[in-house]
């Protein structure tokens, strides 16, 4: 009879540490980095989720609500929390769902000090409250990851079509922006103090996505940006690739081809009153159309808003004031534009109902989880 093989003894990774706090391999644990103390003597910690995998891989960061009311990505980060995949994480996975917390903690944009935590990169160990969340972050945080996804949202009341904000050219973020999958990739500047910033000067592929609107939770936005990062995650090798029967089955699955977007304008209101849109977030635009109009209360004039350009809608007001100036609608400028008009249809055509309450799940310790 044949002997049994002894098993195999698997070399036991190392213990991630952050903060003071070791994290085993094939773990997760919360870790409460210190930044300082609010008014009312309460600490304010960031706190940061580490999934440290069983196997060897590469180090990603994901950051939400930098902007502390831009809630759709505290959603996604906490979606991924949960996601059964994460079973399978070679590497590590370091998760913010709330990088602002003062902000968060006042459903505004801005720190009580009505600053712009993404402008206060790479922040100071003895400035304000804002410097040394900033600080944290760039110094505890950025250096041990291998590259960054930093979630972001319009603002109140204005919704973004799904996209990712690259730095031209950036050849890896931009590789990473089509593996992510958004309908749209827009060239932004890097702008001094940003988070992005930072991450280029730290040479750490960083791909920023921004989907639908501050302190609203959007149900395409959340789906796009959670499938995109798990797309990333499947590129980098720190999940499985999905399977093809899976994929075949998953309608949703489908590549979403994202288009790059070099020129953008807004359409503003050419006058004060009420604002009646009549095109949607997506909808493509020729030069003269009429986007909306805005009238007078009193009963006087309705004035249309009419298309400079044609283009394709990746951002709008979902406000029913305007002042004269108001940036209404916000038109990508596309080379081919019918080309990036069937993309984004198609795009579209990969969201169908999904449940929206993923169930509980801790991938270390379900026990019908294994690691393989
Ligand atoms: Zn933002």
């Amino acid at each position: 009879m044949e002997k049994a093989k002894p098993k195999k003894r698997t070399q036991q990774r190392p213990p991630f540490q952050l903060g003071g706090e070791s994290i085993d391999a094939g773990t997760q644990k919360l870790v409460n980095l210190p930044v300082g103390v609010f008014t009312n003597n309460s600490p304010v910690d960031l706190g940061v989720v580490v999934v440290h995998g069983r196997k060897d891989g590469p180090t990603l960061l994901v950051t939400a609500c930098i902007h502390g009311d831009e809630i759709n990505g505290s959603e996604i980060i906490r979606r991924l929390l949960r996601s059964r995949s994460l079973r399978y994480l070679r590497g590590t996975l370091l998760a913010v769902p709330i990088a602002n917390v003062p902000a968060f903690l006042n459903r505004s944009r801005y720190l009580p000090d009505r600053r712009d935590l993404n402008r206060l990169f790479p922040g100071s160990e003895k400035g304000s409250l804002g410097a040394r969340l900033a600080r944290v972050i760039s110094e505890e945080l950025v250096p041990a990851c291998d590259l960054v996804i930093d979630l972001h949202t319009g603002a109140v009341n204005r919704a973004n079509l799904p996209q990712i904000r690259v730095t031209a050219n950036d050849e890896k973020s931009l590789e990473l922006a089509h593996i992510f999958g958004a309908p749209v990739a827009l060239s932004a500047n890097l702008r001094p103090g940003s988070f992005r910033s930072i991450c280029f000067q730290s040479n750490k592929p960083t791909i920023l996505y921004e989907s639908g609107e501050a302190l609203r939770l959007d149900a395409p936005s959340i789906r796009f940006g959670l499938q995109g990062i798990i797309s990333v995650m499947r590129h980098i090798h720190t999940l499985p690739p999905q399977k093809t029967s899976k994929r075949a089955k998953n309608p949703r699955s489908r590549k979403t081809h994202t288009i790059i977007c070099k020129k953008s304008y807004w359409e503003r209101s050419p006058i004060g009153g009420i604002f009646t849109p009549l095109i949607a977030l997506g909808s493509t635009v020729e030069k003269g159309d009429a986007l909306g109009f805005v009238s007078d209360p009193f009963g006087g004039e309705e004035t249309q808003i009419i298309a400079e350009n044609q283009g394709i809608v990746i951002g709008r007001t979902n406000e029913g004031l305007a002042d004269e100036g108001d940036a209404l609608f916000h038109i990508g400028i596309f080379q081919d534009l019918e080309n990036a008009r069937d993309k984004i249809a198609l795009s579209s055509s990969t969201l169908p109902g999904e449940e929206d309450h993923p169930v509980p799940y801790d991938p270390f310790t379900d026990e019908n989880s294994e690691i393989t």
